[in-house]
């Protein structure tokens, strides 16, 4: 697997991630997707949507604000808790998450403890900071994820508003009405792609733990008891989805929460962690919830949030699992497991991105062999393909040269224009894994590119 350093380089040169605000010297951790960072987000997304929403005729799709009123982080316990253990170096004066501080020093996992259990064990193994090796740490203090604005004119506390820190809650709070106007009945999901935003104390690992980031969420709504079986199903499909999509398998494992570190709401709980850079790490989370969530904002907004079998009469408050997946870390995982130097028999070195064609940024790329005669037929097939695929047009250099640039990128087919091709409207296509090339007639391009983004 490549070096985090040389992903960083490489998404950077080739138009896939750029560091945010770079003409001003840029905001930390702050990142912008450009020409091929933003067609793999797009071919992410719409590939979950396919697979959570689509494919599966229970789960609609929802697109709610990202400023909720002030009341639903006060139900879902966010204004209370959604905070992580700061502490700071007294003597280099740099902050970090305890809990952190804690797993990096000799991997146990503080997860669930008080920040004063953290505190005495900092102090009691002697952990120095990571920065200056001192050991100097002001004690934890809980510090509030949230992003603050302000909505309106006045900058008052009436007027203080969030910047939401999940997508989740907009599916709550918007049960019921999905409920009236979908005619669903449980078992059924909702699912929701957006933005989120945390003040994260140490965000980091390139596009891994950033402050504004991207999440994809399913609430699957099902009766109480039948959440196991539920949660198995999901789980389940999440692991067929990262390798159905080419993720291998040595790089997946599965971390299932032991009972006494799961939160107060949550009856299971599993981490799909894939292996980064730096080791193992969260890519994918899978919480079983039950009846929490929706409780709270019952409670709260004295909304009932029951929901009555039509079978069998019976009124109940649905229990909910949820997988929870951010857009980025899938980008970040699909670039490590698919980009490689390979040694080609003629001892040249070939960059690939082995990227399954479903996420290509370009399915194929259009290249007329001699740009004077072929460059008017190639022109034209592209933009017949453009209209259905992601397709690029390249008619610069030798095409040993063009073949290569396409195979960097991850484009899966090369069609090449020839003179062969103003006789009888075949075309070569040449394959980004195998290199192989075959003749095909033009009519027949729209189904094999189709065949190629099954997964
Ligand atoms: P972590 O332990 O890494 O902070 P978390 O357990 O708080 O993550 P969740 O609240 O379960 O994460 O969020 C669900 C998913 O959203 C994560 O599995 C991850 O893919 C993504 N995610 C969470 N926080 C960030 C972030 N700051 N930057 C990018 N993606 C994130």
């Amino acid at each position: 697997m490549v070096k985090l350093e040389e992903l960083v380089q490489y998404a950077k040169t080739n138009g896939f991630i750029y560091q945010g605000s770079e003409i001003y010297g840029g905001l930390a951790n702050t990142w912008d997707y450009g020409p091929l960072g933003s067609l793999l987000k797009n071919n992410i997304k719409s590939a979950w949507i396919a697979k959570f929403q689509k494919e599966t005729k229970e789960n609609v799709l929802l697109d709610s604000s990202i400023l909720l009123n002030t009341d639903v982080w006060k139900a879902s316990g966010h204004l209370g808790n959604f905070s992580d253990p700061l502490t700071e170096c007294r003597s280099c004066n740099q902050r970090f998450r305890a809990d952190n501080l804690i797993e990096q020093f000799d991997k146990t996992n503080a997860d669930g403890w008080s920040n004063e259990k953290m505190y005495q064990y900092i102090l009691s193994n002697k952990i120095p900071c990571p920065s200056c090796g001192a050991h100097d740490f002001l004690p934890i203090r809980s510090f509030n994820m949230m992003f603050q604005t302000y909505q309106g004119v006045v900058m008052d506390s009436a007027n203080q508003i969030y910047l939401r820190p999940e997508t989740a809650q907009g599916i709550f709070i918007n049960f019921k009405n999905i409920l009236r106007t979908s005619r669903k009945k449980i078992p059924f999901g909702v699912c929701q792609v957006g933005k989120s935003f945390r003040n994260e104390i140490t965000p980091g690992n390139f596009v891994f733990r950033t402050r504004e980031f991207e999440q994809m969420e399913l609430e699957f709504f099902c009766k109480p008891g039948t959440e196991k079986k539920w949660f198995n199903y999901w789980r389940e499909k999440m692991v067929s989805f990262l390798t159905s999509l080419g993720i291998k398998n040595e790089n997946l494992s599965l971390y299932d929460h032991p009972k006494e570190a799961l939160s107060h709401y949550s009856n299971a709980t599993t981490d799909i962690h894939f292996k980064f850079p730096w080791g193992f790490d969260e890519l994918w989370g899978i919480a079983s919830r039950t009846d929490f969530d929706l409780k709270a904002h019952q409670t709260q907004s004295k909304e009932s949030m029951e929901y009555l079998d039509p079978e069998t009469n019976e009124r109940y408050i649905p229990y909910v699992v949820e997988p929870s997946v951010g857009v980025e870390r899938l980008v970040l995982s699909f670039l490590l497991n698919g980009l490689e130097m390979e040694k080609l028999d003629s001892g040249e070195d070939r960059q690939v991105l082995h990227i399954h064609p479903r996420l290509a940024p370009y399915k194929v790329a259009v290249l007329p062999l001699v740009k004077k005669e072929h460059a008017n037929y190639a022109n034209d097939l592209y933009l017949e393909l453009a209209k259905t695929f992601d397709c690029i047009y390249d008619e610069t250099q030798n095409i040993g040269k063009r073949y290569r640039r396409q195979d960097s990128i991850g484009t899966y087919l090369c069609i090449t224009v020839d003179h062969q091709t103003l006789i009888d409207d075949t075309v070569t296509v040449r394959n980004r894994d195998s290199m192989e090339q075959i003749r095909a007639h033009v009519g027949d391009l729209k189904r094999i590119i189709e065949e190629t983004m099954i997964f």
